[in-house]
């Protein structure tokens, strides 16, 4: 039987450290000693490694949505999955479309962060009809970003609509940390 772990390493520690983006020595030594003592983290990150290695196959078969990582993107790039980026500060409306060879189109919503640990997305379609959100999104610093990724194939059924999108601070008193708009075009083509 597996010790269940007092002091697990985050997941998002695991995708980094396996990714090996935004992590410095010193971490990575801290993570290492920790797997080497920890039956369940390594476990934990063994299933990150098995992800990693289907991961572009995993984009492309549309099964990567949801709120993902600066690694995970990092990664999906260097491995040529077609991603399409749309950045948004807080209270733009930007234009958005997908085009033939997407993989997955990725909304990147930039707000300042500063003293938030995490966030709630909050995704409406027209007439405020409630689409998706995602609670407790871990977010950090003043120039952080929540990464939404969408596949291709999802966004191609789309008809043309104004998606609003909006972050609030997770917690007791929750703040609203920006309000951005997606115009979105259907595809002409099809
Ligand atoms: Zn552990």
């Amino acid at each position: 039987m597996m010790l269940p772990c007092q002091a697990p390493v985050p997941d998002a520690t695991l995708l980094d450290y396996w990714a090996r983006d935004g992590v410095d020595g010193e971490a990575i030594d801290r993570v290492e000693e920790h797997l080497f003592a920890c039956g369940a983290c390594s476990a934990r990150l063994e299933q990150i490694v098995a992800l990693g290695s289907g991961l572009t196959a995993l984009v492309r078969q549309g099964r990567v949505s949801g709120i993902v990582s600066r690694a995970i993107l990092n990664r999906l790039q260097r491995d040529g999955a077609h991603v399409r980026m749309f950045w948004l500060a807080p209270g733009e409306t930007v234009p958005c479309a997908v085009f033939p060879g997407d993989d997955v189109i990725v909304t990147a919503l930039r707000a300042d962060f500063s003293g938030v640990e995490s966030v709630t997305l909050s995704v409406t379609g027209p007439d405020d009809s409630p689409l998706s959100r995602y609670e407790d999104v871990p977010v950090s610093g003043a120039r952080g970003e929540v990464l939404w990724a969408t596949p291709a194939a999802v966004v191609q059924q789309m008809p043309s609509m104004r998606l609003e999108l909006t972050l609030t601070s997770a917690g007791v008193a929750p703040t609203e940390l920006g309000r951005y708009v997606l115009e979105h075009s259907a595809s002409t083509s099809s």
